[in-house]
């Protein structure tokens, strides 16, 4: 058992980026043309949202505010109306301009310890950032990759995803045995939109379907 979790934890990754290679889904901010700080507004707008309504949003937001110095400055109900599209813009605002207020003139942050230190930044927001941008090996926990490890790996022993020991233990063996952090994680959201969805997942389209035990216990 347990050498075949390991032998899983080694053929998860490989799998995963290869079939991101085929089905990646296309967004700016895994583009590379984004600033570190156009990263991390997307990360923060992406809390909660759909990833096509964010990726719509940004080219006119960043045409308005193009770096944390312009959003700091600017009258807040036009940074509300420019998100009035993603829903919650007061909020919305208020975070994003908390942070460019805390950002303005100052070099974007290289560690998580200075990420986390700054308002509305939380570890997934810190880990996507640090993946994106530095090609940290992380890994984005969230409830789609939770999803899955459980699904493939074990079921995870405490209600709070953010500390579970399963899940922790997973997703720090998965990111090691990755060789592209960036197709890694960001397979891993998209495997969790296409295939492994909350219900009825397309276990046929899945490229884990040989190393996961819910497709084997479906199979029964
Ligand atoms: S085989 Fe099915 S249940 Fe398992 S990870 Fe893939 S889509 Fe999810």
């Amino acid at each position: 058992m347990v050498s075949e979790r390991a032998s899983a934890i080694e053929a998860v990754p490989r799998l995963l980026e290869a079939w991101y290679a085929q089905n990646a889904r296309d967004f700016r901010w895994r583009r590379g043309e984004l600033t570190p700080w156009q990263v991390l507004v997307a990360e923060v707008c992406l809390q909660q949202t759909m990833s096509p309504r964010v990726d719509a949003l940004l080219p006119g937001f960043f045409a308005q505010f193009p770096d944390a110095a312009s959003l700091a400055a600017a009258p807040r109900e036009a940074v509300e109306s420019a998100l009035r599209p993603l829903g919650f813009q007061r909020k919305r605002a208020a975070v994003l301009q908390g942070l460019a207020k805390a950002l303005a003139g100052r070099d974007m942050p290289h560690t998580r310890e200075e990420l986390l230190s700054l308002p509305g930044v939380g570890q997934y927001v810190a880990a996507a950032f640090l993946c994106a941008v530095n090609g940290e090996a992380t890994f984005l926990l969230d409830v789609n990759f939770a999803r899955i490890v459980e699904r493939v790996f074990a079921p995870r022993l405490r209600p709070d995803l953010r500390d579970d020991p399963v899940l922790e233990q997973v997703g720090r063996a998965l990111a090691a045995a990755a060789t592209d952090p960036r197709r890694f994680n960001w397979a891993m959201l998209d495997l969790g939109a296409l295939a492994c969805r909350p219900s009825a997942p397309r276990c046929d389209r899945c490229p884990l379907v040989a190393h996961c035990a819910h497709a084997a216990e479906v199979e029964e």
